[in-house]
């Protein structure tokens, strides 16, 4: 199967001409643009798009001549253009008849009917209504609208487009911001290919549930100004293994996918395991948002173990007790909490990736134990915690973010134990971040790499 990207823009493109935004101004500037969201598939599909998709189809110079079928965007309250569905008809008298599937609402709307749409008949084109249970056969592909969910009152119910090609190779298009728990895939295997409007919040449930294994292409459309713009997007989407090409790409699928594993567990692999852990280092000041970071990094992990370091909340302290609730409510579900400083034992086991939240407070609870004249291991001292924290980070099999606090900048503490927990965090920073395969400083929200 070949994918053609003709958009992967919003719903009038992205730059907004009529936006002032910064993402937006700077798109403009750079002269990017994204059309609406359509894709071409081989030659015979045209999904989503609507009459936009034919104009970026010009502008790429991909032709439509042979298209047999249009999928109209599966949003019910979107209504049908219809004529350009009329003008694609005519313009082949001798072609194939077009199909055009749809949500019923859509083609209700225009007074679509089997024979054509808009009310009036129209021989080269027949209409076919996306039901949940369809199952739509046209020119050897197999189309299933599965129906999805989504908080959104104006728009709680639409579809996904559930596409096997004539050659086996599977897609799904879920162009909304749905629930992906909604979306129930019938081919119990992963796809070769999945198009999300929101990969960060959709791919956690997907891979959980085995709908996106390791070898899926998952490709971000809908990318408009809430999207960061340039290498920030690729950046963003890479730590969750999606990816942002521009309009015009082609891609090709149809390598062999993940086979269910017979066990009557979920398929999904928490990590790829065809390749290496990573260990990665966060650290930024206070309220930096380096934690948000660090957990939207591991935010489309099917499972995520939260590590704890702070112990528990002292008695009678209101403002702690909130602290941790709010850091609390902004993990997804499908992540666990641990409540420990022993991080090696951890570091040592297999299982899903680690958060390690945060090194600031392990090394408050280590203070005493800690050398501070010095690297880890300089006296040959197997008692230094930090030694032993390096030796188990270096040897860890799973893939582990650690959050820190850049301290040392500011003002010399007045007190002795002050001067030595900034002494004692500069030097366990230093030496996790050498072990480190990406380190990362947040500085007013902004992440930057450091190695
Ligand atoms: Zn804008």
């Amino acid at each position: 199967m070949r994918l053609t990207l003709l958009g992967t823009g919003p719903a009038g493109g992205w730059p907004d001409p009529w936006c002032r935004c910064a993402s937006c101004a700077g798109g403009r500037a750079a002269g990017v643009r994204r059309e609406p969201t359509a894709l071409l598939v081989d030659d015979a599909l045209l999904v989503g798009g609507g009459p936009a998709a034919a104009g970026s189809a010009a502008r790429l110079r991909v032709g439509l001549d042979e298209v047999r079928c249009v999928l109209l965007e599966p949003r019910s309250h979107d209504p049908v253009d219809v004529g350009w569905l009329r003008r694609a008809a005519r313009a082949r008298p001798d072609g194939p008849v077009l199909t055009v599937i749809g949500p019923p609402a859509q083609l209700s709307h225009s007074g679509g009917t089997a024979d054509g749409p808009g009310g009036r008949s129209e021989p080269r084109i027949r209409c076919l209504a996306a039901g949940p249970d369809a199952v739509l056969e046209v020119a050897g592909y197999t189309i299933r609208p599965l129906a999805a969910r989504s908080d959104d009152p104006g728009s709680p119910t639409a579809f996904a487009y559930d596409v096997t090609g004539p050659d086996g190779t599977t897609l799904l298009y879920a162009p909304g911001p749905w629930d992906p728990a909604t979306i129930d895939p019938p081919t119990g295997r992963p796809y070769h290919a999945v198009l999300l409007a929101d990969p960060a919040a959709q791919l956690a449930d997907l891979r959980r549930r085995g709908v996106v294994g390791t070898a899926t292409r998952v490709v971000a459309i809908g990318l408009g100004h809430d999207a960061p713009a340039g290498p920030e997007l690729a950046r963003q989407l890479a730590r969750i293994g999606a990816e942002a090409p521009a309009d015009g790409t082609v891609l090709a699928l149809g390598d062999p996918v993940d086979e269910p594993e017979d066990d009557g567990r979920p398929r999904a692999p928490a990590t790829d395991r065809r390749r290496p852990p990573r260990r990665v280092l966060v650290t930024g000041g206070a309220r930096s948002g380096k934690s948000a970071e660090a957990e939207r990094r591991l935010a489309a992990e099917p499972e995520v173990l939260y590590v704890a370091t702070a112990g528990p909340v002292p008695a009678g302290d209101a403002e702690w007790a909130a602290r941790v609730a709010a850091h609390r409510d902004r993990r997804p579900p499908g992540w666990t909490t641990i409540e420990t400083t022993d991080l090696p034992a951890l570091l040592g086991e297999t299982g899903p990736p680690l958060l390690i939240d945060c090194l600031t407070l392990w090394t408050s609870a280590h203070l005493d134990e800690l050398e501070t004249s010095g690297a880890p291991g300089a006296s040959g001292d197997s008692g230094d915690p930090l030694a032993a924290l390096v030796a188990a980070w270096r040897s860890s099999r799973r893939d582990v973010v650690a959050v820190t606090n850049e301290v040392g900048a500011g003002i010399v503490p007045t007190t002795a134990v002050g001067r030595r927990f900034r002494d004692a965090l500069g030097i366990v920073n230093a030496t996790i971040a050498a072990a480190c395969d990406e380190v990362w400083l947040v500085t007013v929200g902004i992440p930057q790499r450091l190695r």
